[in-house]
């Protein structure tokens, strides 16, 4: 399954580009590491919704840009509840 990515304030979509920069001056698209820069390694939990290309320039969890992720996960989790309120039963 493809998973979706857009911010979670203005549901913009990354095009790919470049636009996060790190605290060490460089800049890559954070979508391809997971939030992990590849020149210092540094990790960045939360992600910049670049204003310069159509976001609202807020900050969010990186993990909450994940849609379909985030949506699957809870599933896994809604299936795990089921399963266990039933297994009470008996
Ligand atoms: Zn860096
Ligand atoms: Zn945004």
């Amino acid at each position: 399954m493809r998973v979706k990515i857009a911010c979670p304030k203005c549901e913009w979509e990354p095009d790919g580009g470049a636009y996060l920069q790190c605290s060490c001056g460089h800049v890559w698209n954070t979508f391809d590491t997971a939030g992990r820069c590849p020149n210092c390694s540094k990790t960045w939990e939360d992600t910049m919704c670049p204003k310069h290309h159509g976001g609202c320039g807020k900050w969010s969890k990186h993990l909450d840009w994940y849609r379909n992720l985030a949506d699957q996960l809870n599933k896994e989790v809604e299936k795990a509840l089921k399963k266990e309120t039933v297994a009470d039963k008996h």
